[in-house]
C-alpha cells in the first residue's frame, strides 16, 4: 500500500524563512522513518517548493503543517477527501485545534507519532480508524530510527541534512511552542546520533534541537565525537552558550559553521515579557565577538510588536544588530502560536484580532497592541531591513556560502 506524507506549507515571507534555513522538516521525516518497511512512502517538502499531484496511488494522505500553514493544509486535505482519500492530519497545529482539524479530516495524529503512527495502520488495515490517536507517554528518543536518505534528497536542502538531537527545551518562552509540544527535553543517544550522520554521507548537518547545548556535558561529548567525522553542521542554542569557552572550542574544532541564536530584541522590558529574561542583552557583543573569531556566522530573528516595544524599537534594533556584529538578521512579528501562554493571554485579555491563520505569517499584527498596527509596524519592518545590515557582515556571509559550496564539492 502506498502512503503520501505532505508537508504543507503556504507563500508567505515566513515560508521564505523556513525554505532559508531549509532542512528536512522532522514532522515528515520522523514519520517516514518510523513506518514498517510494507509500505512504500512517498514524500511531499512544500518548503522546498516540491509539487502535491493528486492524481496519486496512495490510499493514505497524511498531512502535517503549522498555524501559518494550516488554510493549506485544509483545503489540500479536503481535495484529497473529495477524490475519496482517507486523510490523516497532524502536527503543531492540530494538536491545539483537533476539533477544527476534524472537519477536514478522517483521523489526527496528535503530538510525538511514534507508536500511535504503527497502531493507526493497523486499524486502518482492519478498516477500524478511530477518530483521533494521541501520544500520551514522552517518546524514549532511543527508539528514534534513522530518517530515510533515498525519498527526497539532501540536495533538495541545498545539502543539509538534518539529523534529530534532541525534542523539547528547558526554557519556557511564552510564545514559544516546544515545551508546550514536547512536554519535556530530552536527548538521543549521542552514538545514534554520530551513527546517523556517517550512515547519511552529509557533507553539512543540521543537529536538530531546539537548544543543542542546554545540557552541556552531553553537548560536549557530542562535539568530541563528531571530530573525526569531518563534517560542517548548523544548530540553534542559546547566546549563553558562548559563555563557555570550552564548549565553543569543541563546537567550532568539530565543524560548527552557522548558529541561529535566539535573542529576539534589545528591549530587556519586552524580553520579559515574552518569558526570555534569561536572555543577557549586555552580554550579546562579546558573545558574538567569540564565536567570529572561530568563523562561526550568527543568525538571529528580530521581533517587533512585542509587548513593551515602542515605535524607537526599530532604530534601537538597527543600532543593536550593528553593535553586536549579527552576521544575518530578520525581522519577524510574533506569532501567537494556539497552545502557547502568549496566545492564552492575548485571548483571555481580547485582544486577538483574527483567527484567520493564513495571517499568522510573522509579518502581520493579529493582536492589539498599544502602539503597533500593521501601518506603523510595516513601515518599520521595512526601515529595519533597509538598514539592518552592514557590509563586513555580508561579506563575512558569502564567505561563509563559498566555503560550504567547497566543502560538498569536494
Ligand atoms: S529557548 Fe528557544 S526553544 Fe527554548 S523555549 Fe525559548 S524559544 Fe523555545
Amino acid at each position: 500500500m502506498k502512503i503520501k506524507i505532505i508537508k504543507a506549507c503556504t507563500p508567505s515571507v515566513f515560508k521564505e524563512y523556513k525554505k532559508f534555513m531549509a532542512a528536512p522538516p522532522q514532522s515528515i521525516f520522523s514519520l517516514a522513518a518510523s513506518t514498517p518497511d510494507v509500505y512504500d512512502v512517498e514524500l511531499i517538502d512544500e518548503t522546498i517548493d516540491m509539487q502535491v499531484n493528486y492524481e496519486t496511488d496512495a490510499e493514505l494522505i497524511v498531512i502535517f503543517f503549522s498555524t501559518p500553514d494550516a488554510m493549506r493544509g485544509y483545503a489540500l486535505a479536503d481535495k484529497f477527501r473529495m477524490l475519496g482519500k482517507t486523510v490523516v492530519l497532524g502536527g503543531l497545529h492540530v494538536k491545539f485545534n483537533k476539533f477544527e482539524a476534524l472537519k477536514h479530516a478522517d483521523t489526527l495524529l496528535i503530538g510525538e507519532t511514534e507508536g500511535i503512527w504503527e497502531q493507526l495502520l493497523i486499524d486502518y488495515s482492519k478498516s477500524d480508524l478511530r477518530k483521533v490517536y494521541e501520544r500520551t507517554s514522552l517518546v524514549d528518543l532511543k527508539d528514534v530510527k534513522a530518517y530515510p536518505t533515498d525519498l527526497i534528497s539532501p540536495e533538495d536542502y541545498g545539502h543539509v541534512w538534518s539529523v534529530l538531537v534532541s525534542r523539547g527545551c528547558v526554557n519556557k518562552c511564552s510564545y514559544c511552542t516546544v515545551h508546550k509540544f514536547f512536554d519535556s527535553m530530552r536527548y538521543r543517544p549521542i552514538d545514534d546520533v554520530i551513527n546517523e550522520i556517517r550512515g547519511s554521507g552529509a557533507k553539512i548537518v543540521e543537529l536538530h534541537s531546539d537548544n543543542l547545548t542546554a545540557d552541556r556535558e552531553y553537548a560536549k561529548t557530542l562535539f568530541e565525537k563528531l571530530m573525526p567525522l569531518n563534517i560542517k553542521w548548523v544548530a540553534e542554542t542559546t547566546a549563553d552558550f558562548a559563555n563557555d569557552d570550552e564548549l565553543v572550542e569543541l563546537a567550532a574544532k568539530s565543524g560548527l559553521v552557522y548558529l541561529l541564536l535566539g535573542l529576539e530584541t534589545p528591549s530587556s522590558k519586552a524580553l520579559e515579557n515574552l518569558d526570555k529574561g534569561f536572555m543577557r542583552v549586555e552580554e550579546v557583543k562579546a558573545q558574538i565577538k567569540k564565536l567570529h573569531k572561530h568563523g562561526i556566522i550568527v543568525d538571529s530573528a528580530m521581533m517587533f510588536g512585542v509587548d513593551g516595544q515602542t515605535e524607537d524599537i526599530f532604530d534601537e534594533t538597527i543600532k543593536f544588530v550593528k553593535e553586536i556584529d549579527l552576521d544575518v538578521a530578520h525581522a519577524v512579528v510574533p506569532i501567537p502560536f494556539p497552545g502557547t501562554n502568549f496566545f492564552r493571554k492575548l485571548e483571555s485579555q481580547g485582544r486577538i484580532l483574527t483567527y484567520d491563520w493564513s495571517n499568522y505569517d510573522g509579518r502581520h499584527l493579529v493582536y492589539k497592541h498599544d502602539v503597533f498596527n500593521n501601518v506603523n509596524l510595516g513601515k518599520g519592518l521595512k526601515k529595519f531591513e533597509e538598514n539592518a545590515y552592514t557590509l563586513k557582515g555580508y561579506l563575512r556571509y558569502q564567505k561563509f556560502l563559498l566555503a560550504m559550496e567547497y566543502h560538498v564539492m569536494f
